[in-house]
């Protein structure tokens, strides 16, 4: 039998108007889609009635379905002749296995395809006024994961060289940093980081309860812990920041649900 394509598909942030024309196509077409966790309901229910769903993201007893299990089933269904929509919150390939997969696919022969999605690193500071870059502020972007342990020795990332780049000028991403907000930013004032410099972070970034926080290097972990701050988060940190306070009047949120009538206290959109 013709094997079926595995499309390994970015779900974008949240906000299915935010999927690719190509990903909704997809999502249509498929036999199975095998969906994360992180992907959001709004996004699922996009998904045809008719095509089959499996959640690849935690099984029945809570724990994460375990990566090979994930490969085995993709290789199994398209190997059968189905297409098989992989679909992952955000782009696949920003921290979000696609590059593991497309290789274990190519070891097995099954054709693929990647279909590149709107990344929360990207999306979930620009939906909240903070460009990634920009002429007066910033020329370089990093993104990095927030979730290992900086002052482990064999952390894969340098914060020294990172709090250089911000200090640079650049603009440092931090995704799945959430937990660990106080070593991130403790490694960043070690590195040298002025702690007036603005962070913000932007939680649900384009979910109807998109919620936003800003404050100093020296602020965001109370001002985080005070709004209660959950993930799924980005955290933006560098000079970037500053630039929404002075587009925030104006700027839309995507939780408009929450803020209709235009901002007042009850904003999603929280600022010093
Ligand atoms: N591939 C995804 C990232 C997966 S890692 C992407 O490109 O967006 C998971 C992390 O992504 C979360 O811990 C959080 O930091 C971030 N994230 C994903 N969706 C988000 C959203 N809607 N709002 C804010 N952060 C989000």
């Amino acid at each position: 039998m013709r094997p079926g394509t595995v499309s390994l598909v970015g779900a974008g942030p949240g906000d299915p108007e935010l999927l690719t024309v190509k990903a909704r196509r997809l999502l249509d077409d498929a036999d199975v889609v095998l969906y994360d966790s992180l992907v959001s309901e709004a996004v699922r229910d996009c998904v045809p009635s008719s095509v089959e769903r499996i959640d690849v993201g935690k099984r029945g007893d809570g724990e994460r379905t375990p990566q090979a299990e994930t490969n085995a089933l993709m290789v199994r269904r398209a190997r059968a002749g189905d297409e098989v929509v992989r679909l992952k919150s955000g782009d696949p390939c920003v921290f979000g296995r696609g590059g593991e997969e497309a290789e274990h696919l190519a070891a097995a022969g099954v054709p693929f395809e990647v279909v590149p999605g709107v990344t929360s690193a990207i999306a979930g500071p620009s939906l909240a006024g903070v460009p990634a870059t920009h002429r007066d502020h910033a020329s370089s972007l990093t993104v990095v994961t927030g979730h290992q342990d900086p002052t482990k020795a064999e952390s894969a990332l340098d914060w020294t060289a990172l709090a250089r780049s911000v200090t640079a000028g650049g603009t440092l991403v931090i995704l799945m940093g959430v937990g660990r907000l106080p070593d991130n930013v403790a490694a960043l004032r070690e590195g040298g980081v002025d702690p007036e410099t603005p962070v913000a972070m932007v939680e649900r970034a384009s979910h109807p309860d998109e919620f936003a926080v800003t404050g100093t290097l020296d602020t965001i972990v109370d001002r985080a812990e005070d709004v209660g701050i959950d993930p799924p988060a980005v955290t933006v940190v560098g000079d970037v920041v500053s630039v929404r306070a002075r587009v925030s009047d104006y700027l839309r949120a995507a939780g408009s649900a929450r803020s209709a009538g235009g901002p007042d206290e009850d904003s999603p959109v929280s600022t010093e």
